[in-house]
């Protein structure tokens, strides 16, 4: 067998062609290293077949059986509801979607070989949608001998391709050990072997949860890897030069002075802090961390006016259009009557209006406001020296440093970073190794508490009536619908279904949907009419989750409770409490609740202070929920996941250090394998 180098172009790899390269390509793998660092999201295993009778709920595995009844049941949504056994005993099979020439195949009761995951159903257990062929009750069911690794896919790029690129570039390509790690049992190698195709005998939990010490050793070698690029990162930065800001200038003390309200202490010290970067020649990398509603956005513009006040302009991004209007109008508030220039410039500001704009920001016009747009290369400032970015965890590292070449001359200009996600301290040092970080970790005086009740979905008409009740007083009201691990596509059906039972609940109350499949053109246009007041009950999925302000809702429903994971409960329930009367959470769940989630539900009961949650979520430790989902952005792992590997973190930081001081060439190459091109990270 040819050993291929990892540098080798994916093309070298049996059965990639120039099409499959360009699908490849939009996954991110494009030499052979790439394909043998694609790791596997979860395993199935399809190694054997359980039978029937030992069914329990949260198992994913395969069944095989005779169809014993099909028929299709249901009125307004129907759906096809199949039998199945085994002679240990039977399970129902549910589809939501199913066609006719399915449905008439069920009904000649062919012999089956099902794989899915069991859950409880109305009448027993049943699968949900799970595949399945028709075979021979006459012959062994075909198994696998390996658990089968499911990988990050794409579009035109399924499993069949990502399987057969991985075995080959296990068998083809050489890896070197970079990793200085002496006490570990596991050659990168063989951990690589077993990652991609685990023996059947392999524990299929702990490989689910990460913790196999294959999959520990790899974690670790790409935390070392990360916290290098982060290192070389921050170097970089640091070697750059930003314009010095002055402390202490009028126009920032003119603002603090017409606020309606005085700055906390917290909000005193991390003002002090931002100040002080600001006014050093060394480009702030800065992460201001403050819990939903702690008061980031007057921090950020008092930022501002002082990058202002030294005759320089100053950006604010938001991830999305909803949350940067809202900063638009706090920002106009506050320094329109100070004689300041506020510029708006969104994906949908077209024509002659973004020509304007572009030109005012060219010009000089003090502050701009906006989404990603503004970070796009037409977009042009006279003199940069501040980027504010909301909500970083929306935004990649990669976004975040475009804004880098912003700066007037080859200056670079100051960053801070607002993020709401409740991240215990220990865990922002990894995450955001690259930055300083300030903490607001106190709530502005007079909130009024959020009272937090759990309800078992069986008492819907109750909740109906309350929300009703809250309807009347004049109150505006969240209702969302979860569905955790189902598409977007079952996301947005069942919540159109459920706002129009409520429509029909509720009588003639102004009922509004958001989903995830809207534009987002629609989803701000609905968000808007809620926002005036014009929808009184808003049906939302998650996507409500960030920044939202609308101080007159004050109930919120959030169906499946025990589904979410804690930050998203935390997130979602931070969109009420905003206004001047009690607001109130009713956490809806299904029994029967498991020990975990019983307890999870009883800190969001307990207390509303984002870190104990953040730190009590870690304790419980749902799986990847503290910020280990991939979509932190923060930092997107192949294999680590910050919130599991904590034991893994002591040494991270030593090893990368001893890694930089005696290998630097390692370091890079380290870099590359699991991070990607080091000169776009800073390394030289
Ligand atoms: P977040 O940190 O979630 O971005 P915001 O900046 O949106 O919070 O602030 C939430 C609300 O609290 C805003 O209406 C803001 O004007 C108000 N606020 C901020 N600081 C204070 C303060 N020190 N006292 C009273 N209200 C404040
Ligand atoms: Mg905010």
């Amino acid at each position: 067998m040819t050993e291929l180098a990892p540098e080798t172009a994916i093309t070298a790899l049996p059965g990639v062609g120039p099409k499959i390269a360009e699908k490849l390509a939009q996954l991110g793998l494009t030499s052979c290293a790439d394909a043998l660092f694609h790791l596997p999201l979860r395993y199935e295993d399809r190694t054997r077949v359980t039978p029937i009778g030992s069914l329990r709920p949260g198992m994913r595995v395969m069944v095989a059986g005779q169809v014993l009844s099909s028929a299709s049941v249901g009125r307004a949504r129907r759906s096809l509801v199949v039998a199945l056994g085994d002679g240990t005993g039977r399970v129902t099979l549910r589809f939501f979607h199913f066609y006719a020439n399915q449905t008439r195949m069920l009904r000649r009761k062919p012999y089956l070989v099902c794989y899915g995951e069991v859950r409880p159903g109305y009448d027993g257990l049943e699968m949900v949608h799970p595949e399945y062929t028709v075979a021979d009750p006459d012959t062994p069911v075909p198994v696998e001998d390996r658990l089968t690794p499911i990988y990050p896919a794409g579009e035109g790029v399924g499993q069949a391709i990502l399987r057969r690129i991985s075995s080959a570039a296990l068998e083809q390509v050489g890896v070197t050990e970079l990793l200085d790690a002496p006490d570990e049992d596991w050659t990168l190698a063989d951990a690589l072997h077993y990652v991609h195709r685990p023996p059947p005998e392999a524990d299929l939990k702990q490989l689910s949860d990460g913790e196999h010490p294959a999959q520990q050793r790899l974690a670790l070698e790409e935390l070392v890897a990360h916290r290098i690029s982060m290192l070389f990162m921050r170097e970089r930065t640091r070697s750059r030069r930003a314009p010095s800001l002055a402390t202490g200038p009028a126009l920032a003390a003119e603002l603090i002075a017409a606020l309606p309200f005085e700055l906390t202490g917290a909000q005193g010290r991390v003002v002090d802090e931002i100040g002080n970067d600001l006014a050093g020649e060394m480009p702030m990398q800065r992460l201001l961390h403050g819990d939903v509603g702690a008061g980031k956005t007057v921090v950020a513009a008092i930022a501002v006016a002082q990058a202002l006040a030294a005759g320089h302009q100053a950006a604010l991004t938001a991830p999305t259009e909803i949350l940067a209007e809202q900063h638009y109008r706090s920002l106009s508030t506050w320094f329109e009557p100070l004689g300041v220039d506020v510029v708006w410039l969104t994906g949908r500001v077209k024509g002659r209006e973004r020509t304007a704009a572009l030109e005012a920001l060219a010009d000089g016009a003090g502050i701009a406001v906006g989404t990603h747009a503004l970070m796009e290369e037409a977009v042009r400032f006279r003199s940069l020296a501040l980027v504010v970015i909301d909500e970083q965890h929306r935004f990649g590292v990669r976004q975040r440093l475009r804004l880098r070449d912003k700066g007037p001359g080859d200056s670079t200009p100051h960053q801070l970073i607002m993020s709401a996600t409740p991240i215990p301290r220990t865990l922002a040092m990894t995450a955001y190794a690259d930055l300083e970080v300030s903490v607001i970790d106190e709530l502005p005086p007079g909130r009024k508490p959020i009272g937090t009740v759990v309800v078992n979905a069986d008492r819907r008409s109750e909740v109906i009536e309350r929300v009703a009740f809250a309807l009347t007083e004049g109150r505006q009201v969240y209702w969302v619908c979860t569905l955790v691990e189902e598409s977007d596509v079952l996301q947005a059906e069942a919540a159109t279904d459920t706002a129009a039972q409520l429509e029909h609940e509720l009588g003639h109350a102004a009922v509004g949907l958001v989903h995830g499949r809207m534009k987002g053109v629609e989803k701000d246009e609905v968000m808007g009419r809620f926002k005036a007041g014009k929808l009184r009950l808003l049906v939302a999925t998650t996507v409500i989750e960030v920044g939202v302000d609308v101080p007159n809702a004050s109930l919120m429903i959030i169906e499946n409770a025990e589904r979410l994971g804690l930050s998203q409960l935390h997130q979602l329930r931070g969109r009420v409490g905003r206004g001047t009367a009690e607001s109130t959470c009713l956490l809806l769940y299904r029994a029967p609740l498991t020990d975990t989630a019983r307890q999870r539900l009883e800190v969001m009961r307990e207390t509303t202070d984002g870190f104990r949650i953040a730190q009590r979520d870690l304790e419980l430790r749902g799986p990847g929920e503290v910020l280990g989902t991939r979509q932190t952005g923060a930092v997107q792992f192949r294999i680590a996941d910050l919130a599991r590997d904590q034991p893994l973190l002591a040494r991270v930081g030593p090893a990368a250090q001893r890694i930089l001081s005696d290998f630097p060439a390692r370091a890079e190459e380290l870099v590359r394998r699991w991070v990607g091109d080091p000169e776009r990270f800073g390394g030289v």
